[in-house]
């Protein structure tokens, strides 16, 4: 039988069906497959024998050959301990046994040499090292390269099955499976230089140096990765064959005009190319479905005005929904401001717009005078009808989901070009797996004359120091936020920590105004604080994350973030976004308790070492994995992906993500002989979930 997820790993010599049950139960490993596919998550040095003399103590397990001078058995009952005093010739080592000390001592003799492997331990100038694992030379145990520890839950090591034991069945198992399919191509393999399938898999259980490791491996993320990709890229072309869109192939007067007579200022080479990214997308008479992501103040309502003038020069409607009524706002008086001199009408609809208004932008909509439409929520109602709605724009992404995005395109027989923009910066390896169904376009490129904003770190006993800093830039005429968590666990307490917070501050500046929002006032309220700050009748403004996306307040340099180790990176990033928008210097000063953990402290040391919103989604995905990534999960990846990371593997997920079009653009549903086989890795990858929390 060829089919190795067909081979029941109960037949596999050593396995049996009670220690199968277990395999099954706790690793999911249930074919002889899925054990070759069990792969070791950490790699143990044992192509070097050490002596005692070349010890360290930091160094991880390793091996050492030497005799037995003697064994003594120490303490009594419970506490009794064997102790073997090893030598190499270099130096001593007291080899340690807590239990079977009787099997031991039975087992291992005085002055015959052994091969003993485990960590090494100093105390006091002298080494031990317990439960050695212990060979003779030359045994197949004692083997060179690197040796695999294996993922495994206490359940089955309490059952006596451990690492050494996982290995010895890879080898059966190796051994007895003569024939291993590879699902890949030949024609993959040798384009991309790729070990064979059963060459990759020895090598990955038993490496004999690191350098055949890291090919075995990258074997192996490729194939995942090409699944993960043809799986995807099936589903988006299908999509895309399906759905028809609307053909935009003229620049009209309404482009024309206003690039050369209203554009304030010469596009980044990033908005440049992003824009004939669109361009040709709403050329290709296929309905776009595209996200534009850049970092916060990279220019993307420009682009976005763009290409919406392009669907006004193609006798379509077009509306840009954004996700708070203070945004809508903003962007309807930039866009109301860049517009005012080509003769479009563009109007804002929310939630508190007037009825006389409401009625007379619906009418509007319906006779194709309205060019325009901003808006929350609000344009999702069934009562807003367009007459022609060409393309959709929808900010800060992630406040939405998939299917309000469709309740928009529903709007039309013909599905507008739909254009999301996020300034969560995802990696651009995840968002290509993450937002398969979308097409990702990046502005990469500050507008010219940016002055990175200055980062600090600050314990709250500088807390005065910083003040002293806020009233300088005050004296400056500059505004300033300060910032604190959102604590959902304890409400009541965050409120109080942020009413004590503004109360301090207008002691502190008795002399400025000082406005203050939090998430629990009302929406009237909430818009009248803000209007206070964004008009600069205050100075200060005193808030929870209600102000994280979008606000665009140029005056403002600084930002004091209360707590800061509360707030994940990406959040972080976001907030500081909202300082550094006109072209004086400003601050972003980080505010935490004196006691962080070392760790919590690396993480808010990369907030101060780069403004880089990319480089910081990198480090947090790092650190916290995809799965904590706000919002972008939605899809859901459906492969469990083994070996490949996201995060690290940018460069495997480009190779694999070019082969799999190539492979769709000749074969698009993997019918032809050499392709069959991947079909069925893909539909066999898709099927299996494994519940990973349990495995340590
Ligand atoms: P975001 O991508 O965060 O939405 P915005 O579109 O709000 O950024 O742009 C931030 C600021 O940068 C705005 O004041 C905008 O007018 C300005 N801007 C955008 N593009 C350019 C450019 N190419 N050159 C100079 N300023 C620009
Ligand atoms: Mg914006």
């Amino acid at each position: 039988m060829n089919n190795l997820r067909l081979r029941d790993i109960t037949y596999l010599k050593g396995v049996g069906p009670k220690r199968a049950e277990l395999l099954a139960a706790d690793l999911g490993i249930k074919s002889f497959y899925d054990l070759l596919y069990h792969f070791p998550s950490n790699y143990v040095d044992r192509s070097t024998v050490y002596t005692v003399k070349q010890l360290r103590g930091d160094m991880p397990a390793c091996q050492l050959r030497g005799r037995f001078l003697s064994f003594t058995l120490k303490g009594e009952g419970a506490k009794s301990r064997l102790i073997g005093l090893f030598s190499d010739g270099t130096g001593l080592m007291e080899v340690v046994w807590f239990n079977r000390i009787k099997a031991i001592r039975q087992t291992y003799l005085t002055n015959n040499e052994y091969i003993i492997f485990g960590k090494p331990t100093e105390f006091n100038g002298r080494w031990s090292m317990a439960h050695p694992e212990i060979d003779l030379p030359g045994s197949k145990g004692a083997m060179q390269g690197l040796r695999g520890t294996y993922p495994l839950t206490d359940k089955l090591r309490n059952r006596g099955i451990t690492s050494r034991t996982i290995f010895a069945w890879v080898q059966t198992a190796l051994a007895t499976a003569t024939i291993i399919d590879d699902p890949l191509p030949p024609d993959v393999v040798a384009r991309y230089r790729l070990m064979p399938l059963r060459e990759a898999l020895t090598a990955i259980h038993n490496p004999v140096n690191n350098d055949q490791l890291q090919r075995a491996k990258f074997r192996l993320k490729f194939e995942e990765l090409l699944l993960l990709q043809l799986n995807i890229q099936r589903y988006t072309r299908r999509r895309r064959s399906m759905s028809g869109g609307f053909y935009f192939p003229r620049i009209g007067r309404f482009f024309n005009n206003f690039y050369s007579q209203c554009l304030p200022f010469e596009l980044t080479g990033a908005q440049k190319r992003v824009i004939k990214e669109i361009r040709a997308d709403m050329g290709s008479g296929r309905q776009m479905n595209r996200l534009l992501q850049g970092d916060v103040g990279s220019g993307k309502t420009m682009v976005a005005l763009l290409c919406m003038l392009i669907a006004l020069d193609n006798k379509t409607q077009a509306c840009l929904m954004a996700p708070t009524e203070i945004l809508a706002t903003q962007h309807f008086e930039t866009i109301a401001k860049a517009v005012a001199l080509v003769g479009v009408n563009v109007k804002l609809l929310t939630g508190s717009t007037r009825k006389k208004d409401r009625d007379l932008i619906h009418q509007q909509l319906v006779d194709g005078s309205l060019h325009i439409l901003v808006g929350t929520h609000a344009l999702l109602e069934d009562n807003v009808r367009f007459n022609n709605l060409g393309f959709v724009v929808i900010d800060e992404q992630h406040r939405f989901g998939v299917a309000q995005r469709a309740r928009l395109w529903n709007k039309n027989t013909t599905p507008p070009h739909v254009l999301v923009m996020t300034a969560t910066p995802i990696p651009r390896t995840l968002a290509m797996t993450v937002y398969g169904d979308l097409d990702v376009s990046v502005i990469d490129e500050l507008p010219p004359g940016r002055k990175p904003v200055e980062t600090l770190l600050r314990y709250d006993n500088r807390r005065y120091d910083v003040y002293r800093g806020i009233g300088r830039q005050l004296a400056q005429g500059r505004q300033v936020y300060i910032v604190y968590p959102l604590i959902e666990e304890n409400e009541k307490l965050a409120l109080r920590s942020l009413e004590e917070g503004y109360e301090l501050i207008k002691e502190t500046f008795p002399n400025h105004r000082v406005a203050y929002v939090h998430g629990k006032m009302k929406p009237a309220e909430k818009d009248h604080q803000m209007m206070l700050f964004a008009s600069h009748q205050a100075d200060i403004l005193v808030a929870t994350t209600v102000i994280e996306v979008g606000v665009n307040i140029p005056n403002a340099t600084t930002m004091v973030i209360e707590n800061a180790e509360r707030f994940g990176l990406s959040q972080l990033h976001q907030l500081r976004g909202r300082v550094g928008r006109g072209g004086d210097q400003s601050y972003c000063i980080l505010m935490t308790r004196h006691n962080i953990a070392a760790e919590t402290r690396r993480r808010l040391e990369i907030m101060t070492s780069t403004t880089d919103g990319f480089v910081v989604a990198e480090a947090d995905l790092k650190m916290r994995g995809p799965g904590d990534l706000e919002g972008t999960m939605q899809s859901g990846i459906p492969f469990d992906l083994r070996l490949a990371n996201l995060a690290t593997d940018g460069q495997i997920v480009q190779l694999a993500r070019d082969a799999a079009s190539d492979i769709l653009d000749t074969d698009p549903e993997l019918t032809t002989a050499p392709n069959r086989r991947l079909s069925q890795a893909i539909a066999q990858s898709t099927a299996r979930t494994i519940d990973w929390s349990r495995i340590s």
